[in-house]
């Protein structure tokens, strides 16, 4: 650290310059990720009750109401208002405390879980710091886990199952009542991973499109992971976990005693945990409600759907699958899909790669006149190829 410090003002004129080279979405140049930027309204909210820290909840017992009506407004939306869980930094925190959950539900040393071959990297992590097993199912021709592969895998080891509505790869949902069923059969615990898609299939439902049950009114299901920070517009760190009930909630809580609130109980993976980001997702839920939300997916999935119209007119590329929520998957026959990914890149389009395919997510900074001009841009690449 410098000995002589330097005026604010210095210091805004110093970030501004030194971030410049950073993505913003407002340009519309970020069309991989599953992030988007926040609410205005989350934004004030945000900065104003940044002192906010629910790792010590009994100082702060007001924003921990909040933190509880937060998740009854995400419980009541995955038909669960008796739902019970917190608002964590992410997906990642969601899943692994789902695993955990299921591992201390459980009672057993050896421990396998069940996870697609979609599963999002978060649950390998939880497997690894739990000392559990994952053991990946196959997918089907439409890329959902293939239930037939899960019933073979379960044995005596097995404690879950996971099921993901809205695959990071292509936003694809499991046939969660399927799971449902088997889990109830075999007596699994069974996690939904709907990082992504908790905050669209509903909207997507009252909007008439043709998606299946995924979440708490099927019986077997134990918990689901849902993100505020990613379709719910909401400032990050905002992860969701939530339990169908308290005392799942409870059973990876722990006894913090020295707190000086006084409320000792801490159930999530981090202590000091911003309670900013949780009022901020409380104030944007409260504010959309499920009409903004609804009109949201409705723009995005306008867009998806014009991305999917427009891809086969290029020659060489197209789409992976018919999309299921707004994201799009392009592959190529003819070239590397690394190669296009790279040409894309580029020209400035953060665009996401997996092995086969590159992913297009439509989030509600990308405009009508950003899809354009990636669409522009994508058949020059085609062109430039195509040699
Ligand atoms: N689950 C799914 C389905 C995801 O797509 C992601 C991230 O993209 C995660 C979990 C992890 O979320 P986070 O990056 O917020 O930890």
């Amino acid at each position: 650290m410098e000995i002589k410090g330097s005026p604010q003002k210095a210091i805004l004129k110093m970030l501004d310059s030194r971030l410049e080279e950073d993505f913003t979405y407002n340009s519309g140049r970020i069309i991989g990720s599953m992030c988007t930027h926040p609410h205005p309204l989350a934004k004030k909210v945000y900065a104003r009750f940044l002192e906010k820290n629910l790792g010590d909840a009994g100082l702060f017992p007001a924003t921990a109401e909040l933190e509880k009506e937060t998740i009854q407004m995400l419980g009541t939306l995955l038909s669960n208002p008796n739902a019970s869980g917190h608002i964590v930094t992410g997906g990642t925190e969601g899943n692994v405390l789902a695993l955990w959950t299921a591992k201390k539900v459980s009672r057993k040393t050896h421990c396998e879980v069940i996870v697609p071959a979609s599963a999002h990297r978060s649950f390998y992590k939880a497997a690894d710091l739990s000392g559990i097993k994952i053991v990946e199912a196959k997918l089907d021709r439409k890329h959902q886990v293939d239930v037939a592969d899960v019933k073979k895998l379960v044995n005596s080891y097995t404690i879950a199952v996971v099921g993901i509505a809205g695959t990071t790869e292509l936003g694809a949902i499991d046939p969660i009542a399927e799971l449902s069923e088997l889990a109830t059969q075999e007596e699994l615990y069974l996690h939904v991973d709907a990082a992504f898609g908790g905050l669209v299939i509903p909207f997507l439902k009252d909007l008439g499109f043709d998606v299946p049950d995924f979440d708490f009114a099927l019986p077997g299901v134990c918990s689901i992971t849902v993100d505020p920070h990613k379709m719910g517009f909401a400032p990050i760190p905002a992860g969701g976990i939530l339990f169908r009930n308290e005392n799942l909630r409870k059973v990876a809580a722990w006894d913090t005693p020295y707190l000086a609130g006084g409320e000792t109980e801490q159930a999530t993976i981090v202590g000091t945990r911003s309670g900013a980001s949780v009022i901020a997702a409380w104030a944007v839920m409260k504010h959309l409600g499920r009409q903004g939300y609804r009109k949201i997916v409705k723009k995005c999935m306008g867009l998806t759907l014009r991305l999917a119209e427009e891809i086969p007119h290029i020659e060489g590329i197209d789409i992976v699958t018919k999309p299921t929520m707004n994201i799009v998957g392009l592959k190529s026959d003819r070239f590397d899909i690394r190669r296009v990914a790279h040409e894309l890149r580029r020209r400035a389009w953060a665009v996401s790669l997996f092995p086969n395919h590159i992913r297009i997510v439509l989030m509600p900074h990308v405009l009508e006149e950003h899809l354009e001009k990636f669409l522009e841009d994508l058949s020059e690449v085609a062109n430039q190829l195509r040699g």
